[in-house]
């Protein structure tokens, strides 16, 4: 038997070597080897098993590395597609499909001693009054980890010892499973009664896993044949899309079927994730629910793909990377919030694990079920044109209205202060929110730039406190005292004049709004509110967002301040008026989304009001109150968005007209990376020669033209057919040569253009 396998440290290559008899029980395609190359012993992945080599004098591998089918052989089919169809080498598609935690060698189940209580002994030993006390403690919880009742008890192993001794007790190793949301108290919840539209959306996605072919797990080929389209689910906000997703996959487990659920990493809340351990902790289809996402540990990651992997948990909730949960006979996809951008991974390989769960869903014939209030232009115009069946619930749940959208014009405002410093609160917004005071409503205040200030600026001779690594300006944060870099990370002392020598100005300002500077100005403005902010800069600890969220619902926050965290996904009854502080931010971005981010941004934090008894309001403060995804958004209107965006898409040939492949070129040298940037095209030229749907544009500076020290430069490409564009960019990766200190990325279907 010979092994074919990709090596970690080696890109783009594979090698075969024999598989000894002794291993060859163990060994199948997804397993991770040892083997030798050169003079050391590195890991690889098995990606096929075949009897001939064309090499001769193959070398023997090494061992096994860790559990068998440690990746399936769909998983590693998808992983295979990720490379082509994202330009990457399959071995860096493959770090990703397989959590770091579950690949390292050294991972595993964590043991510890536990001690348990034995059946009695027919003669009840004589205890001290110690030893009673600790027994006590032991016999109340049956089982526990030594360690834990050491503590509990405040004892030492030499008493639990003696109980041993006496046969009361047994101490040893054991398999301790990390739970993250162990420490939570799931109340198990029921199916509630549908309303029609619901029902209606329901019924749909039933029939379709109805009628969902039997399959074999270990047969990889594709079955896209029988592929039913992916749903689209266009509900608005409260609409009641959870409670949809919940029963299709009760219904899917009923039938056999495992499912995963997909939810963007910031609304991926203990909220979120109980709801679903709520409603399978018990009844006939109860299973454990597995989360994943990036702030567990390595060794919670390991446990919880591990239930995954041995079938016990059917659910795996969680961010980006969940879509290659190994999930035995998965049935059902569910991607909530579809148009979030958090789905693109921003490092090589830039997958979008929404697409991926599209394409998943076709090669594995699966049920695939996006979910939005706001659906993202791609995926509604493929619900248009027949390649998605839409499901749309258009009212919410309850009696609540939708909130009524009062768009504040800034301009106005600003007159009307008559030069006097403008204020952050329109007067309107504080009259509101002063009401809400006094009726002991909740009040959520979203702004997304976080810091004091944003630019530090001389008013004499106009210097502007640069970033010496990156072409942006310095953010003031005041309870730092510090000039801050949100790119990379920089940061200065606050000087106290203005550093030009010929200058010197003292009086140097501040401009620009950041969340620290509108809690500030609320504590001046009403001094008994409780304020709270919620931004990168006060999120320190991995409890801190959820112990603020926990006050915030128990009332004990009047007005929560903070940035996109605060958009999405939360759920607080009490809340009844919400803030855009300043609309225009999201859309002067040099970025043909700009609009659509905008309009779905504003339809998100506008969501967060209402969600109770009282009808909800909203404040949007502008300086461009007329921009159609302003004016949409405060009318609820996502289809008149969606016709006038789809418009101007299609006199651009924007996506989703077209696809996009953006390079980008980077370098300390700019002279360098433009004349590579020269060259580059010079050789896409050559190669796309005669492409009749193929748009190049640029060489052109990066609209953020250097970032950590590097100068950036990109080309873009637009075409309709990418999967034949990315083969010719593949191959452009490797075998065109650039200056050694200039480096290529490519990333297809950009959604951040910067
Ligand atoms: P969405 O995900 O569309 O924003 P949710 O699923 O969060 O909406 O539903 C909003 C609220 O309505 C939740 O508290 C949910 O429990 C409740 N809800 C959903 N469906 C029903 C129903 N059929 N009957 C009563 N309450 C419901
Ligand atoms: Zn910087």
């Amino acid at each position: 038997m010979i092994a074919r396998v990709t090596l970690e440290i080696a890109l783009r290559k594979e090698f075969d070597y024999l598989v000894p008899p002794e291993l060859e029980a163990g060994i199948e395609v997804g397993t991770r080897v040892k083997v030798p190359f050169g003079p050391r012993h590195v890991t690889g992945v098995v990606t096929a098993l075949v009897d001939s080599s064309p090499h001769t004098n193959l070398r023997l591998v090494v061992g096994l590395v860790g559990v068998k089918g440690a990746l399936t052989p769909r998983v590693l089919a998808l992983a295979r597609w990720i490379g082509e169809y994202y330009c990457c080498p399959v071995e860096l598609a493959l770090k990703s499909v397989m959590p770091e935690a579950v690949r390292r060698e050294e991972a595993k189940w964590r043991e510890r001693l536990h001690v348990t209580v034995l059946p009695p002994p027919t003669d009840p030993p004589r205890l001290t009054a110690r030893q009673q006390e600790v027994w006590n403690v032991i016999e109340e919880w049956r089982e526990l980890p030594l360690q834990e009742l050491l503590k509990l008890a405040e004892t030492t192993l030499e008493t639990v010892r003696k109980l041993e001794d006496k046969g009361l007790v047994a101490i040893a190793q054991r398999v301790d499973e990390r739970d993250p949301y162990g420490r939570e108290q799931i109340i198990a919840t029921q199916s509630l009664a549908m309303n029609p539209e619901q029902a209606t959306a329901l019924a749909a996605i039933k029939a379709s896993l109805e009628v969902l072919p039997e399959r074999d797990d270990a047969d990889s080929s594709d079955q896209s044949e029988s592929a039913p389209s992916p749903f689209l689910l266009h509900g608005v906000t409260g609409s009641g899309k959870t409670e949809v997703y919940l029963q299709a996959i009760d219904y899917a487990l009923g039938r056999g079927w495992g499912a995963i659920v997909l939810v963007p990493e910031i609304s991926l809340t203990p909220q979120t994730v109980e709801r679903f351990k709520a409603r399978f902790s018990s009844g006939p289809h109860a299973t454990l629910v597995a989360v994943l996402h990036s702030h567990l540990s390595a060794g919670e990651r390991h446990d919880e793909w591990h239930k995954i992997r041995q079938g016990r948990a059917r659910i795996v909730v969680g961010a980006r990377s969940a879509i290659f949960a190994p999930v035995a006979k998965l049935g059902l996809i569910v991607v909530d919030e579809e148009h979030e951008h958090s789905y693109k991974q921003e490092e090589t390989p830039r997958y979008h694990a929404r697409d991926v769960a599209v394409v998943r869903g076709r090669r594995e014939g699966l049920v695939v079920l996006l979910g939005s209030a706001t659906p993202s232009m791609e995926s509604y115009y493929n619900a248009r044109r027949g390649k998605y069946r839409l499901l749309e619930m258009p009212s919410r749940v309850t009696e609540q209205r939708l909130p009524l959208v009062r768009v504040v014009d800034l301009r106005l405002e600003n007159r009307k202060s008559r030069g006097a410093q403008p204020g952050i609160f329109s007067e309107p917004l504080r009259e509101a929110i002063l009401q809400r005071l006094e009726r002991a409503e909740q009040t959520i205040l979203f702004l997304n730039r976080r810091g004091y200030s944003t630019s530090l600026q001389c008013p004499l001779c106009g210097y502007v406190a640069g970033c010496p690594n990156c072409s942006v300006s310095l953010t003031y944060h005041r309870s730092r005292q510090q000039l801050l870099c949100h790119i990379c990370g920089h940061h200065e002392a606050v000087p106290t004049a203005c550093p030009v020598p010929e200058c010197k100005n003292p009086a140097i300002r501040y401009s620009g709004l950041g969340t620290e500077r509108v809690e500030e100005t609320l504590g001046r403005l009403f001094p008994k509110a409780r304020v709270a902010r919620m931004d990168r800069d006060t999120l320190k600890k991995k409890e801190d967002y959820r112990r603020i969220l926990t006050e915030f619902r128990l009332g004990r926050i009047d007005i929560l301040v903070g940035t996109q965290m605060i958009a999405k996904g939360l759920h607080f009854p009490n809340v009844t008026l919400v803030g855009v502080l300043y609309a225009d931010l999201s859309l002067h971005v040099p970025d043909f989304r700009a609009g659509e981010r905008t309009f779905q941004l504003l339809t998100q934090v506008s969501g967060r009001a209402g969600r109770g008894d009282v009808e909800g309001e909203v404040f949007v403060q502008s300086f461009t109150p007329f921009h159609p995804a302003i004016q949409f958004a405060r009318r609820h209107d996502f289809l008149g968005f969606y016709d006038q965006e789809i418009e101007f898409r299609q006199q651009l040939q924007y996506p989703p007209w077209s696809r996009i492949a953006l390079l980008t070129l980077k370098g300390r040298n700019e002279e360098k990376v433009k004349l590579s940037a020269d060259h580059l095209r010079k050789e896409l030229g050559k190669r796309l020669d005669g492409w009749r749907d193929l748009v190049i544009a640029g060489p052109a500076p990066a609209p953020l033209l250097r970032a950590e020290t590097y100068y950036r430069y990109q080309i873009m490409l637009r075409t309709r057919s990418m999967a034949r564009l990315s083969g010719v960019l593949s191959r452009v990766q490797t075998e065109v040569t650039l200056a050694d200190d200039v480096q290529l990325s490519i990333d297809i279907d950009p959604v951040n253009l910067v």
